[in-house]
């Protein structure tokens, strides 16, 4: 029997109606002759809900039972959407996590699977039931739930799909993977193919429409995923080896990430060591730095800024604390109304003057930049929030990634 994994994330069923409409596409899939394993996300923004609760009960909830607490998101959608299968008819059996064989390991909030046990999974399926398993969700060896990190029930899914060795289709709510987020770049090019190096980068870069790992996951055990919209039959978009791309673009698409803090430290002392303990405190406390620059404001002086994720501000301001203790006189700016917009291509790795033409078209749009970091296939800038926009829409047309005919 061919297997297939279909993953629909939480806009896609956050109704019983949403859901009764995935269970048509599920059962039509089913009658094509496929072993399906479904695989949900929580309905709607519940997962968003079940942590405003515990953060009514304690500032610092602990990692274990927020675990605990927000797994319960997909039991919910699984259990309710086998429901309505079962209700037409069709076998079907919900699997959480770790009924699934799903194995974790790593810190709370934020495990990786370490291998998944798919033996239950294939028993249900060639009893010819539709298998309906909790994303997001695991268990580590000390048996505790564990969870994925945030849109973890992607990796789930293509995790299982590797160990399945079968295709994995992400149903959403976008029919594609457009150049640019159609949320903030309305006229976007729709793309039919994107290879895994550019969708992980354009991923781990703030297109949140694909979990990074996952991608990562499907690189590996070389894995095609389709991502398509759950509403409609318009077709998707293939992830895939970048082979299948005739053409390349210089530029395939373009990443935005709000969630950055910029932080400053002006004035400090020019000696190796106090910027080496800042970086290595700022590691041990697991705040995961991006982009860094360091120049010199007087013969013993330097200015020091790097960027990060906006969630790691606690740990950032702690790290900083002990930092203004020893040297009183660093002065530190915190900048969180700064964006990252990045653009991602494989084909930049051949191609030279894809800097120079960036620059060239953020200066003749007065668009400032604060930091620019680069890696083989990508270029990321830090811009105040307030040029967002003008900066999307002006690289979007220098770079052709918007539709022509709209
Ligand atoms: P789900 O709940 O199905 O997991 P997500 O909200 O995690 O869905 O991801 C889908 C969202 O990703 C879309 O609504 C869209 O705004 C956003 N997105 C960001 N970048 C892109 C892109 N390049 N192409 C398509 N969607 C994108
Ligand atoms: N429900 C989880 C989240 O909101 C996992 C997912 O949606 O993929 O992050
Ligand atoms: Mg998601």
């Amino acid at each position: 029997m061919n297997y297939i994994v279909m993953k629909f994330g939480g806009s896609s069923i956050q109704t019983i109606l949403h859901m009764q409409r995935v269970a048509e596409r599920v059962i039509q899939k089913q009658k094509e002759g496929y072993g399906v394993v479904v695989v949900l996300s929580a309905m709607g923004s519940t997962t968003n809900q079940l942590l405003d609760l515990a953060k009514q009960v304690t500032k610092y909830p602990s990692k274990r039972e927020t675990d605990m607490l927000i797994s319960t998101g997909e039991q919910v959608s699984i259990s309710l959407f086998t429901m309505i299968l079962k209700a037409r008819d069709i076998e079907a059996v919900s699997l959480t996590g770790s009924q699934a064989g799903i194995k974790t390991f790593g810190s709370h909030l934020n495990n990786k699977i370490n291998d998944i046990d798919t033996s239950n999974i294939t028993k249900h399926l060639n009893d010819h039931q539709i298998v309906v398993v909790a994303g997001f969700q695991g268990m580590n060896e000390q048996g505790d739930i564990t969870t994925l990190g945030r849109g973890g029930s992607d990796t789930s899914a293509v995790a299982i799909a590797a160990k399945l060795q079968c295709d994995c289709e992400i149903y959403t709510d976008v029919d594609g993977i457009y150049a640019a987020d159609p949320r903030i770049f309305k006229t976007a090019k729709k793309l039919s193919y994107i290879s895994y190096e550019e969708m992980k980068e354009m991923a781990f870069l703030g297109a949140k429409v694909m979990e990074p790992r996952s991608i990562e996951i499907a690189h590996q055990h070389q894995i095609r995923i389709y991502v398509a919209s759950s509403m409609t039959m318009e077709k998707g978009t293939y992830i895939t080896e970048g082979k299948e791309m005739i053409e390349k673009q210089t530029i395939t698409g373009l990443s935005v990430s709000d969630k950055v803090v910029m932080v400053t430290l002006k004035h400090v002392a020019n000696q190796l060591n106090i910027v080496a303990d800042l970086f290595m405190n700022l590691a041990e406390n697991e705040v995961n730095v991006d982009m860094i620059s360091q120049s010199p404001s007087s013969k013993d002086f330097v200015n020091v800024s790097f960027t990060a994720g906006a969630n790691d501000l606690t740990q950032i301001n702690e790290v900083l604390e002990k930092l203004l203790q020893n040297n009183p006189d660093i002065e530190i700016i915190m900048d969180n109304q700064v964006v990252k917009v990045s653009v991602v291509g494989q084909a930049m790795r051949h191609q030279s003057g894809v800097a120079a033409k960036l620059f060239k078209v953020l200066s003749e749009n007065q668009i400032e930049f604060k930091l620019v970091t680069t890696s083989e296939i990508s270029i990321s800038y830090t811009i105040s929030k307030k040029l967002k926009e003008q900066a999307i829409q002006a690289i979007a047309n220098a770079f052709d990634l918007g539709e022509t005919n709209v």
